[in-house]
């Protein structure tokens, strides 16, 4: 595979960049290696500047569920940027956006846009703190929010595939607002809320977690956390910056029927452009400024051409049989790398929910964030390249979601699940 520009690019990166990657999961530290430095993408299909074509199963880390370039969202934003950028100002598209949230979302009867799921989860921090008048926070090992201080505590993603799942420069006294439950693992919250009965505000939780690898629910889990908050009047807060709009339209809270009081949101409502959003019931949402005494401000949030992204994403995903599409998608990939698996005798476990996924190099069961531990993270390497050198990229960490997309086409799928079988035949 050449890869003479792409390291000529990193090189130059990392002169001026921190290790060469404005995000950390971008590296290839965990997996060793260089990353291709994309040039352009088409539907499910990425090309680097050597010209190396690969099957893309990041998907931006998820907000592509259209695929890359998709017509009508690239069509939304030119037209937009036409018209100006920026106002600073209201501006029509952003009421349809929200439009479009509220009406999807059972439990958002307010929202506001920001431009990252990191400003969104900070502020639903900040927002259920000033709601019930409580200082400490709830959230699960593994589960990842955005890069705010308190939530980089225990957490998934890039932090948890660098070992650095507390971040330095979290002051030792702010991270103790902070308490950590066991995801899938009911009595860890109960636990907390007995020590501290008075004092937390909010549980934060990825319904679907997606951050230490894909690890869905546990049966009546939700429901619990549901029940556990609202006897101790704390509020819950569902992350579905992944989860919302690809799980389903009405995002994990309708594949689940639970109601939380906050949501943060992102990726998907952004069409790829930076767009993240916090909503909930009237009530507590009442008390962000202006309405009232909780502050948060965005000089470009709500900007024309994040909005017009997302809502031509979202028109696109409310066409008839988008989701069954998704999911049928995402059954033959996971049915074929299965199938891969067993021929090759290699242990795993994949967990897919819709249109998210992960394949673990781990016997199993993985439905817990000790389990997810116990992978094989040198044979993921190992697999990832092989798989990056047979044109099929996928996330460099073992603790990371792929996604497919509406742009991945059958022949795409089963190019992968050949492509799968060789890397695994050439791994021995
Ligand atoms: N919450 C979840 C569940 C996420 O997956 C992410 C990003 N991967 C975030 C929050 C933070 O979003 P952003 O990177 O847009 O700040």
């Amino acid at each position: 595979m050449e890869q003479g520009r792409s390291q000529q690019l990193f090189e130059q990166a990392q002169r001026v960049i921190p290790g060469g990657v404005n995000s950390p999961v971008r590296s290839f530290r965990a997996v060793e290696g260089t990353p291709p430095f994309i040039a352009r993408g088409a539907g499910a299909h990425v090309w680097d500047v050597d010209g190396n074509e690969y099957i893309d199963y990041l998907g931006s880390w998820g907000p592509l569920a259209l695929g890359h370039a998709h017509p009508a969202v690239v069509e939304a934003v030119q037209r937009a940027a036409a018209d100006g950028t920026s106002f600073g100002a209201p501006v029509e598209q952003e009421v349809e956006l929200a439009e479009m949230i509220c009406a999807a979302l059972p439990s958002v009867e307010l929202v506001r846009l920001v431009n990252s799921g990191t400003e969104a989860c900070m502020t639903a921090l900040r927002l259920a703190r000033a709601y019930t008048g409580r200082s400490k926070i709830v959230k699960f090992a593994g589960n990842y929010h955005g890069h705010a201080d308190g939530l980089l505590v225990a957490a998934g993603s890039g932090a948890l595939t660098h070992g650095i799942p507390t971040s330095a420069g979290v002051p030792e006294s702010y991270a103790a607002e902070t308490l950590i439950a066991t995801f899938n693992d009911i009595a860890s919250v109960e636990g907390l809320f007995e020590a501290w009965p008075e004092d937390i505000a909010a549980v934060i939780v990825e319904p679907i977690a997606g951050n230490m690898g894909v690890v869905p629910p546990a049966d009546g889990f939700l429901e619990g956390l549901r029940q556990v908050t609202e006897t101790r009047g704390a509020l819950l807060i569902f992350d579905e910056v992944i989860t919302g709009f690809r799980v389903a339209y009405g995002g994990a809270q309708t594949l689940f029927g639970i109601t939380p009081d906050i949501t943060t949101m992102g990726k998907i409502i952004g069409g790829g452009l930076p767009v993240g959003a916090y909503g909930g019931r009237n009530e507590v949402m009442q008390q962000v400024a202006p309405l009232g005494p909780m502050y948060q401000a965005g000089t470009l949030s709500g900007n024309p051409l994040a909005v017009a992204a997302g809502v031509a994403t979202l028109t696109e995903l409310q066409r008839p049989g988008v989701y069954e599409q998704l999911e049928s998608t995402g059954i033959r990939l996971i049915d074929g790398v299965n199938a891969a698996f067993a021929r090759a005798e290699v242990p795993s476990t994949v967990n897919r929910v819709a249109s998210m996924f992960t394949g673990f190099f781990n016997a199993g069961p993985v439905s817990a964030l000790a389990e997810v531990e116990q992978s094989d993270t040198a044979a993921y390497g190992r697999y990832m390249h092989a798989l990056l050198e047979r044109g099929v990229y996928i996330a460099p960490s073992q603790f990371e979601a792929g996604f497919v997309s509406i742009a991945h086409t059958d022949a795409d799928i089963d190019r992968t699940i050949v492509a799968v079988g060789d890397a695994l035949a050439a791994l021995g």
